[in-house]
């Protein structure tokens, strides 16, 4: 298995004191801060390769390898720095979101620009928010300078998006997987403003987003998502085209806000209860918050649905219904005028 362990412990704008690659220890670089009293060597062997990594590499067109390097970064798995290195696959992602000049874009985690340039090269201008210290100031150099373009050294889950992003724009982002889950979840908070999203996330995470009735899937965020966006797959993107390959498959997702979609504080209640409590019915669970045991199971079986249904029995869609038949909530049409 291909890992990177970060040593646990350092803040997320230091470098670790050592990284751990296929079970070998590697000494960790300094911090770009010290790169003038410590030149990197361009031959330090931080990263040992298996022959196919090799050969992905090598094919590659992006120096990525050498950025790196220069720049002395050792790639960290848990703020998932898999850099795309095929320029082939980031201009193809541009393209599907659909962007061009006078487009605002809000890219979250630029990394070393994979995606940030293909966007500035399509004329849109870009806010872009990155937490890893070392890979802005690499960014910075090599970039900043681009007309259009904004960075902001932040962490995008604890940074005010109303202060930042575009008051309305498209949302581009290659995940990194710890962060899809909040992220997602802080996409619903802002969809007044991002109207479309085109989104790189781990297969699993894709395949529960666009889960349906009857499997184990989909969660409480992926039914709000659905509820406000159409989310379709793209397509799936390989392991090689990473550097360093992560352990899993990626899928491109694009959302669609659904014209004039809305949550309101009671349906996110309902689903959230629900879903905490997912293998019980939901005329139990959602009994003391929405209606009577009697009515919720009468809504229910009105909804096609059996009365011992449970949350994952049910389509996203049918949960506005659901609430407007036991008496919850207004009618979804009134709420998304
Ligand atoms: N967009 C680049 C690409 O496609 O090659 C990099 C993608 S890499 C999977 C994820 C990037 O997100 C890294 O640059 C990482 O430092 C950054 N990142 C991780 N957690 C973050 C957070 N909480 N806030 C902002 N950026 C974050």
């Amino acid at each position: 298995m291909n890992r990177i362990d970060a040593d646990p412990g350092p803040a997320a704008t230091e470098a670790p004191a050592s990284v751990r690659w296929k079970g070998e220890r590697v000494r960790a670089t300094m911090d770009v801060g010290e790169r003038g009293s410590s030149p990197p060597s361009r031959s330090r062997p931080a990263f040992p390769l298996a022959p196919h990594e090799v050969s992905a590499i090598a094919t590659a067109k992006l120096p990525l390898r050498e950025t790196l390097a220069r720049y002395d970064i050792v790639p960290r798995k848990r703020l998932g720095q898999s850099f795309l290195h095929d320029p082939a696959l980031g201009r193809r992602i541009v393209t599907a979101a659909g962007v061009g000049p006078g487009s605002e874009v809000l890219e979250i985690g630029p990394g070393l620009g994979a995606l940030t340039i293909p966007l500035l090269e399509s004329g849109a201008r870009v806010t872009a928010i990155e937490i890893d210290r070392r890979i802005a100031d690499c960014l910075q150099e090599t970039i900043g300078e681009r007309p259009g373009f904004t960075l902001i050294r932040e962490d995008v889950l604890r940074i005010d998006l109303t202060e930042v992003a575009p008051s309305t724009g498209v949302l581009v982002a290659n995940l990194p997987y710890s962060i899809t889950g909040p992220l997602l979840a802080r996409l619903i908070d802002h969809v007044d403003r991002i109207p479309r999203a085109v989104i790189m996330v781990q297969r699993e995470v894709g395949n529960r987003l666009l889960a349906g009735a009857g499997g184990r899937g989909l969660g409480a965020p992926a039914v709000l998502l659905r509820l406000l966006y159409r989310v379709r797959r793209l397509f799936e993107v390989g392991r090689g085209a990473f550097y360093p390959p992560p352990d899993v498959v990626s899928a491109v997702l694009a959302l669609d806000r659904i014209p004039g979609a809305a949550l309101d504080s009671s349906l996110r209640q309902a689903v959230n209860i629900a879903y905490r409590h997912r293998r019980k019915m939901l005329r139990k669970t959602l009994k003391e918050t929405v209606a009577s045991e009697e009515v919720l199971a009468a809504a229910l079986v009105a909804l096609g649905r059996s009365d011992r249904a449970r949350p994952e029995d049910l389509e996203p869609e049918d949960w506005p219904v659901l609430l407007e038949r036991a008496g919850a909530r207004s009618s979804p049409r009134e709420k998304r005028s």
